[in-house]
C-alpha cells in the first residue's frame, strides 16, 4: 500500500476493489469520479445500493461489459490507512470476516447524507392581501424576534397558530422558507488551561505520559493507582499534550453513566465539552461525531468500546479507563475486547496507549512483567485520605435469620456512619428482587421458558424476568408446574428485597438503589446519581454499576453483603474478578477527606479463602504472582491461549453431532500442538430457544490459533439451522 501522504487515486474509467459490508466482502466497480483508496462509496449491489470503501485495486477477471458504476461518493473523510489497517488486523484476530469489521465502523445511519437540515422561515416584506388574527399572530412573532427567522415548531408554539396558517403565507409569498444545515461544531479544548497542582508523585508520572506522547510513537503504559491517587487527574494532562500536538484523543470508559462525572471533568479542565458516544447518544449526534472524527474536527472523544471503530483522522492517544473492566469484551456479534484492541490500534497509528486501573486485569499485568508493556504506579491516595481499612465479617458466627442479610456488625456500623452524618453503601451484585422463586409443594424453580436460566423477580416492576434473554412474566399466583395456590416463595436477596430490609432497619434513613434496571434512562440515572453524591442519601444499595469510577465524597462505609458471590462457579477468573471488584467496591469508601478512615466489610462465608485474605491483605502484587503461578502451571490465559467455540441450534441431537463431527476432524489444529475439549453443553444450555454447546480450544501463545481455527472452520459445510461462533480469549465461558 502507498503511503497516505500519496494516497492512491483512480480516475473514471479505472478499476477498483470495493469492500461491502456482506458477506460478498470485495466486488470490482469501475470509477466514475476520481477517488482514493479508503473513500466512501456507494454502489450499486443486486437491485439494491450499498455503503462500501474502496479498498485497493480492481481485482479484475470479470468481462469489463459486466462491471458496474459507482453511483457516487460521499462527502465523508476517506478511511485512512492506520483505519484500514486496523479493521484488517482486528478482523484476523478475532476470526471476524472483514465485511463484519467494516459494519463495525460504518454502522451509523444515514452515513453519507450529509448534516441533517431544516426549514426556517422568514418574512419577505410584503403584506397579504386579507390579514386574519392569526395571520398577524405569526407575523408578529417575527418583529418580537428582531427578523429572526424561525422553524415552524417555534412559530406553532410562540404564535398558537396551526401549520397550515404558516403554510398559507408562504404560498401568499409573506414568507420566504430556506434549508439550512444543522451546523454545530465541537468546541477547541483548551489544553493550557490550568488543572490541579499536582503531587511530586503526580508529577513525575503525568511527566512521564506527557512525554510518551510528545514522542509520536507507539507504546504502551499500564497507569496503575490506587482508587482516589488522582490517576484520571494525571493522564487528563498527556490529554492535554496530545490536544497540543494537534493529535486526537480517544478516552473509553466502561459505562455510560460514568460518563457525566466525567464530561464535566472535561468541561472543567478544557474549557468545552469532547465529542460523546454511547448507546446514549441519537442517531444525529452519532452521525455528527463519526464524520468530525475523520474530519480531524474533533479533538478528544470520550465513549463506550464502539467508540474505537471510529474513524479517526490522526488518533495521538488512547486511553483506556478501568481497564480490567469485563464490559470492555464485546458478548454478541463481532466478540472483541476494546482494551486488547485500543493497544492494537495504537500500535497501528504510532499512538500511545494508556491501560488505567486500580486492579488491573492479570492480562495487562502480565504484559508489563514480559516487558511489552512499561508500568506507571500511584500509591498514594490524594489529601488526607486514607485507603479505607477492610475486613470479614463471618456469616458462619453472624447467624442471621433466614431471610436476612445484614449481619449484626454491619447493621450497627451503618448507624454509627450515619450518625457521623456520613452515608453507607450495600454492595449486591444482583439486580431485582429474588433471584429464584420456588414452589413449596412441588420444588418447581420458576425458569425462562426460552432459556437455560431461572426467571429473577422483580417487584418493583411486578414482573419475573430472565436476566439472559430479557423476558419478562408477570408474577404467578399458582404454580405453575402443580397449580398449588399461593405456594410460591421468593429465596436469595437482590438489590431490592436489600433495600426492603435496610428500610425496616431504618426507617428514617433515605435509601437509593442504584443498578442497571433504570429503565433505559440515562438522563434519569445521571440525576439519581447526582442527587447520591451532594448527599441527598443516607444509604446507597448497589449492582457492580457503582463500583467503578464514581466518587461518592459523603461515604464511609462500604458493606459487601455477599463477597463470595462471584468466586463461586469453574470461572477461569473467578478468583481474579472477585479480587477486583472487592477491591474496587471497598475503594469507594472514605475518599475524600471525611475526617476519619473509610471502613469496608466483607460478609463472607469462607473468611479464609486465600482470594478473601488477599482483599483483607491488600497485598495485589502477592496476588497476581500467585494467580499467575496457577494460570502458568494450567497453560491458561495469559500463558496459553483459549478460544472458545458455541454452537447452538434448534435440535439439541443435531448441534450435539455437528459439534463431534468437528472434534473428530481436529487436524488442522492438532498440528499447531492444540488441544481440544468437548463437546459438552454450555453452562447456559438453551438461550432464546436454542440449544448451545461449547468446544474449547487450548494452545500456546504464540502458535497461529486464528489462521489453524479457520482452516479448521472451512473443512466442514455448517448447516444453516446451526450457528457457530469463534470467540478469541473468551471472558465468559456462558
Ligand atoms: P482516581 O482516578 O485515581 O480515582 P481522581 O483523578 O479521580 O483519582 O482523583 C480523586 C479526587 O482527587 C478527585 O476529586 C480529584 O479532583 C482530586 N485530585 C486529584 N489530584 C489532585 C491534586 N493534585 N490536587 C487536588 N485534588 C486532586
Ligand atoms: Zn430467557
Amino acid at each position: 500500500m502507498p503511503a497516505e501522504s500519496e494516497p492512491r487515486v483512480w480516475g473514471e474509467g479505472e478499476l477498483v476493489s470495493v469492500l461491502v459490508p456482506r458477506p460478498i466482502g470485495t466486488l470490482d466497480y469501475l470509477v466514475s469520479q476520481g477517488v482514493v483508496t479508503g473513500s466512501v462509496v456507494e454502489v450499486p449491489l443486486a437491485n439494491s445500493r450499498e455503503i462500501g470503501v474502496v479498498w485497493g485495486p480492481g481485482q479484475g477477471g470479470v468481462e469489463r461489459s459486466r462491471l458496474r458504476k459507482i453511483n457516487r461518493v460521499l462527502d465523508v473523510a476517506p478511511l485512512n490507512r492506520p483505519m484500514r489497517h486496523f479493521l484488517e488486523r482486528a478482523g484476523a484476530y478475532t476470526v471476524t470476516p472483514l465485511p463484519i469489521m467494516l459494519r463495525l465502523a460504518t454502522r451509523v445511519p444515514g452515513i453519507g447524507d450529509g448534516m441533517p437540515v431544516r426549514t426556517l422561515f422568514h418574512p419577505t416584506g410584503t403584506e397579504p392581501a386579507k390579514m386574519t388574527p392569526a395571520r398577524r399572530n405569526v407575523l408578529e412573532q417575527f418583529e418580537q424576534r428582531g427578523g429572526m427567522p424561525a422553524t415552524m415548531s417555534e412559530l406553532i408554539e410562540l404564535s398558537g397558530a396551526g401549520a397550515g396558517v404558516v403554510r398559507g403565507l408562504v404560498k401568499l409569498g409573506v414568507l420566504a422558507q430556506e434549508k439550512r444545515p444543522r451546523d454545530i461544531t465541537y468546541p477547541r479544548l483548551d489544553p493550557d488551561r490550568p488543572g490541579f497542582e499536582l503531587t511530586p508523585e503526580q508529577r513525575a508520572v503525568a511527566d512521564n505520559l506527557r512525554q510518551g506522547v510528545a514522542s509520536g510513537i507507539y507504546h504502551c503504559t499500564l497507569l496503575k493507582g490506587v482508587t482516589g491517587s488522582g490517576k484520571t487527574e494525571v493522564y487528563l494532562e498527556a490529554v492535554a499534550e496530545c490536544l497540543r500536538t494537534d493529535r486526537q484523543v480517544l478516552v473509553l470508559l466502561p459505562e455510560i453513566a460514568l460518563t457525566a462525572e466525567f464530561i464535566q471533568r472535561i468541561e472543567d479542565r478544557f474549557g468545552g465539552r469532547p465529542g460523546e458516544w454511547h448507546s446514549g447518544i441519537t442517531g444525529t449526534e452519532r452521525k455528527r461525531l463519526w464524520r468530525a472524527a475523520g474530519e480531524g474536527k474533533v479533538g478528544l472523544v470520550v465513549g463506550a468500546r464502539s467508540a474505537l471503530f471510529l474513524p479517526f483522522r490522526n488518533l495521538g492517544l488512547i486511553i483506556v479507563d478501568e481497564e480490567n473492566d469485563g464490559s470492555y469484551k464485546q458478548e454478541e456479534g463481532a466478540l472483541y475486547n476494546a482494551r486488547d484492541m485500543a493497544v492494537l490500534r495504537a500500535s497501528l497509528g504510532a499512538a500511545r496507549a494508556v491501560l488505567v486501573s486500580a486492579t488491573p486485569s492479570l492480562e495487562s499485568w502480565h504484559n508489563v512483567r514480559t516487558g511489552k508493556y512499561s508500568r506507571l504506579n500511584l500509591p498514594t491516595r490524594i489529601g488526607a485520605a486514607e485507603l479505607p481499612e477492610i475486613m470479614a465479617i463471618d456469616l458462619r458466627e453472624a447467624r442471621l435469620d433466614s431471610g436476612r442479610w445484614i449481619s449484626g456488625a454491619l447493621a450497627h456500623a451503618m448507624r454509627e456512619t450515619r450518625g457521623n452524618g456520613h452515608q453507607s453503601l450495600l454492595f449486591l451484585n444482583r439486580r431485582g428482587y429474588a433471584p429464584l422463586t420456588v414452589c413449596r409443594e412441588c420444588g418447581e424453580q420458576i425458569g425462562c421458558s426460552e432459556c437455560d436460566t431461572r426467571m429473577v423477580e422483580h417487584r418493583f416492576a411486578r414482573r419475573l424476568m430472565c436476566h439472559l434473554c430479557g423476558r419478562t412474566t408477570p408474577i404467578p399466583e399458582n404454580c405453575p408446574a402443580c397449580g398449588a395456590d399461593g405456594g410460591l416463595r421468593t429465596v436469595g436477596p437482590g438489590v431490592e428485597r436489600l433495600a426492603d430490609e435496610a428500610r425496616e432497619l431504618f426507617p428514617d434513613s433515605r435509601i437509593e438503589i442504584l443498578s442497571s434496571d433504570f429503565s433505559g434512562n440515562v438522563a434519569e440515572f445521571r440525576q439519581r446519581l447526582e442527587i447520591v453524591r451532594r448527599g441527598g442519601t443516607d444509604i446507597i444499595i448497589g449492582t457492580q454499576i457503582i463500583a467503578k469510577g464514581h466518587n461518592f465524597p459523603r461515604l464511609g462505609l462500604v458493606g459487601a453483603v455477599d463477597a463470595d458471590l462471584s468466586l463461586h462457579g469453574s470461572d477461569l477468573r473467578a478468583a481474579e474478578r472477585t479480587f477486583q471488584l472487592m477491591t474496587q467496591v471497598a475503594g469507594r469508601a472514605g475518599r475524600a477527606d471525611l475526617g476519619r478512615r473509610g471502613i469496608a466489610m466483607l460478609q463472607t462465608w469462607q473468611p479464609d479463602h486465600p482470594v478473601i485474605q488477599a482483599i483483607l491483605a491488600g497485598n495485589d502484587e502477592e496476588f497476581w504472582e500467585a494467580e499467575a503461578a496457577e494460570r502458568q502451571i494450567a497453560g491458561a490465559p495469559p500463558f496459553g491461549r483459549y478460544a472458545g467455540i458455541i454452537l447452538s441450534g434448534n435440535s439439541v441431537s443435531m448441534v450435539e453431532e455437528f459439534g463431534r463431527e468437528m472434534v473428530r476432524r481436529c487436524e488442522p489444529l492438532r498440528r499447531i500442538g492444540a488441544q481440544i475439549f468437548g463437546p459438552a453443553p454450555a453452562p447456559v444450555a438453551k438461550l432464546r430457544g436454542r440449544f448451545r454447546f461449547r468446544i474449547l480450544v487450548k494452545a500456546e501463545r504464540e502458535a497461529p490459533l486464528q489462521a489453524a481455527l479457520l482452516r479448521w472452520k472451512s473443512q466442514f459445510r455448517i448447516p444453516g439451522s446451526i450457528r457457530i461462533v469463534i470467540d478469541i480469549d473468551p471472558q465468559s465461558f456462558m
